[in-house]
């Protein structure tokens, strides 16, 4: 079982029918990143730099942050990696004291690009390390948390003037910097066909996306199937979002812990989903579901499965998807 997975390293995330499905890793550490190159990853799809933070009291500085970023951007040997910025608050709280003390909601609080776009200081060094590391690979940034095109725009303001900046100051730099963002706050989520123009790419977030949705708290046990994303809501606000990036021909990927569970895997092929970010540990059973599945017989069967109405029949039709 685990050899035959193994063999998965070197062959392609293709359907059935011949299409390939984009698997990127969600990667932090170190060994990681190396897994993530060894099980033939596309790339590195979210790379959370939140841990840079909250492993000490100190913040780091800009030296610090960007060789992190740059051995990052080099394990990945050319391959594309995607820095998303400071996602702190709510869940991820610090001992660095940038973070609000005390707030009443703090999963509603300053956090996410919120506390980026509030703290300057703070933002502009992060973006500098990003912006430097950018001269040894292909680098993209995306954005956490955001709720509204305003923020978008001011994010995509400050990464300019840092490029110019940067480049200014003689470092190399790329020529491109592709700036996408999480669509994990409902409000982006329904008012994305008003500023998708301005994104670069998307990375759906269904841990928060769910949370917020379904006003279910993702870390608390006593809600138990409350906290699910087999909710109607749910996949037709993943099927809105996919389906408008794809029209406009921006790249989407789903980065939340639900990409790493290959029993989602039809369901997500079916909402139109072609590239998935996800933990290298679950990287070959996603890719070997994948390839046990028809695209075009799951595209057709997407009317039933958006019909569904509560959870049981979701359930019903991944059963009768076939696999898993
Ligand atoms: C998400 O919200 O789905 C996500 C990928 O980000 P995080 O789990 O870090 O909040
Ligand atoms: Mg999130």
């Amino acid at each position: 079982e685990r050899k035959q997975l193994k063999r998965l390293r070197r062959e392609p995330s293709r359907t059935l029918d011949g299409v390939d499905i984009r698997l990127w890793a969600n990667a932090e550490s170190r060994e990681d990143v190396a897994e993530a190159h060894a099980l033939g990853a596309a790339g590195v799809g979210l790379y959370r730099t939140e841990f840079l933070f909250l492993g000490s009291s100190e913040l780091p500085d800009e030296d610090a942050q960007f060789h992190a970023y740059r051995d990052l951007v080099l394990g990945m040997t050319g391959r594309t990696v995607t820095i998303r910025t400071l996602d702190l608050g709510a869940d991820k709280a610090d001992r660095t004291g940038l973070t609000l003390d005390y707030e009443p909601n703090p999963a509603l609080g300053l956090r996410g690009v919120r506390l980026s776009l509030a703290r300057e200081a703070l933002f502009d060094t992060q973006m500098r390390a990003i912006v430097r590391a950018s001269g040894y690979g292909p680098v993209r940034v995306l954005v956490p948390m955001l709720s509204s095109r305003e923020e978008f725009v001011a994010v995509r303001a400050r990464l300019q003037r840092v490029v110019d900046e940067v480049r200014e100051a003689g470092f190399e730099v790329a020529d491109a910097i592709p700036l996408g963002a999480m669509i994990e706050v409902p409000a982006a989520a329904i008012a994305l066909p008003g500023f998708i123009r301005e994104l670069d790419f998307l990375s759906i977030g269904t841990n928060d996306l769910v949370q917020y949705l379904l006003a279910a708290d993702r870390n608390n046990d006593a809600l138990g199937e409350l906290y699910t994303p087999l909710h109607p809501a749910v996949l037709r606000l993943l099927r809105d979002v996919i389906r408008i990036a794809r029209l406009r021909g921006k790249p989407v990927a789903v980065c939340g812990e639900m990409a790493g569970d290959a029993t989602f895997v039809p369901l997500l092929l079916a909402l139109g989903l072609e590239e998935f970010s996800l933990h290298p540990a679950t990287l070959l059973e996603v890719r070997r579901a994948i390839r046990d599945c028809d695209l075009g017989g799951l595209r057709a069967r997407a009317g039933a499965l958006l019909r569904a109405r509560d959870r049981a029949s979701i359930e019903q039709w991944l059963r009768q998807a076939g696999i898993a």
